[in-house]
């Protein structure tokens, strides 16, 4: 490859937004035969509302008193809006203690002496923390009409449900239907439930799914394609990411992205949207062209 146009490529992609941390990932992405992508924050705008709400037992002030107070010591797009609801019920949030995210999963802290674990109700199972049969079902109503449905237990008893719906980003359907059109073979990859993902899947026209898979295991799932595949990019927004991106041939972190995932590797960095996404793979083509 010559270096002169790769540093063209690279200098053109850097207008739009785009930058390549290494010159070799601008020339490996247009050889690119899948695009893995995250879809909280990725496909989706990553800002997501609260839209149903049940307390267990006691009040809903005093549940968004202990939640919020969980969920401050968090950043992800979850967590976020768990927080623009609590505000709304609570002015001041008790302290939070020993505050440590279960990557993939959820959040968990101790709070007024009690420990508090907000997760997906799939984490309450391997905790073996019981969900009552009501709350189950009104659980699989929700997830049914595409909302990411997380539990609350105080002391390991279950104490609430909070779901939350997140919208498309406007560029996200025409964006995949593009990279489809290229010959690339596009398979969404996420940690949330598998109802919210069908969703947003049968939305955007991505027929390759798989729901309910933890960060470390995004990684094992993209390394295994790389074996049949070969080239694979990694598109998230960089929260929980971090594994998967470092993996993949070119990790792409959208968005805002964590420090966290920029740091851990050999990442490209896109401000905006799946469009930028786009944009790079036909510079990285073009730019190979010019060096054949
Ligand atoms: P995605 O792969 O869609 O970006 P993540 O791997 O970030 O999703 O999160 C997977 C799931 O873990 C979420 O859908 C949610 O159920 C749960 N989760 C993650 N972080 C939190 C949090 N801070 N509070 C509550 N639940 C969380
Ligand atoms: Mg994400």
């Amino acid at each position: 490859a010559t270096p002169t146009s790769v540093m063209v490529g690279s200098g053109r992609a850097a207008q739009v937004g785009i930058l390549f941390k290494e010159g070799k990932f601008l020339e490996v992405l247009g050889k690119a035969t899948t695009i893995v992508l995250d879809k909280t924050g990725t496909i989706t705008k990553g800002e997501p509302q609260v839209t149903d709400t049940y307390v267990h037992d006691g009040n809903e002030r005093a549940f968004f008193e202990i939640v919020g107070a969980v969920e401050s010591a968090s950043g992800h797009p979850i967590a976020n809006a768990i927080m623009r609801a609590a505000r709304q019920r609570v002015v001041k949030f008790p302290q939070a203690n020993q505050a440590e995210a279960i990557p993939g999963y959820g959040m968990q802290a101790t709070v007024n002496g009690q420990q508090t674990l907000i997760s997906n109700p799939t984490y309450f199972m391997e905790q073996k923390i019981h969900i009552p049969r009501d709350a189950k079902r009104m659980i699989t109503k929700l997830e049914r009409a595409g909302k990411t449905v997380v539990v609350a237990a105080i002391q390991s008893r279950f104490a609430g449900i909070i779901a939350i719906a997140d919208e498309l980003k406007p560029s996200s359907c025409s964006a995949i239907s593009r990279l489809r059109k290229m010959g690339i073979d596009v398979m969404m990859l996420t940690g949330d439930n598998q109802a919210a993902a069908q969703s947003i899947a049968r939305k955007t026209g991505i027929n390759k799914v798989q729901a309910n898979v933890p960060p470390q295991r995004k990684a094992e799932i993209i390394q295994t394609l790389q074996k049949k595949r070969g080239k694979v990019v990694m598109v998230g927004d960089g929260i929980n990411d971090a594994p998967a991106l470092t993996v993949a041939d070119v990790g792409i972190a959208i968005g805002t992205g964590s420090d966290i995932a920029i740091e851990s590797g050999d990442i490209t960095v896109i401000k905006g949207d799946l469009s930028k996404v786009v944009e790079a793979v036909k510079l990285s083509k073009a730019t190979m062209t010019n060096i054949k």
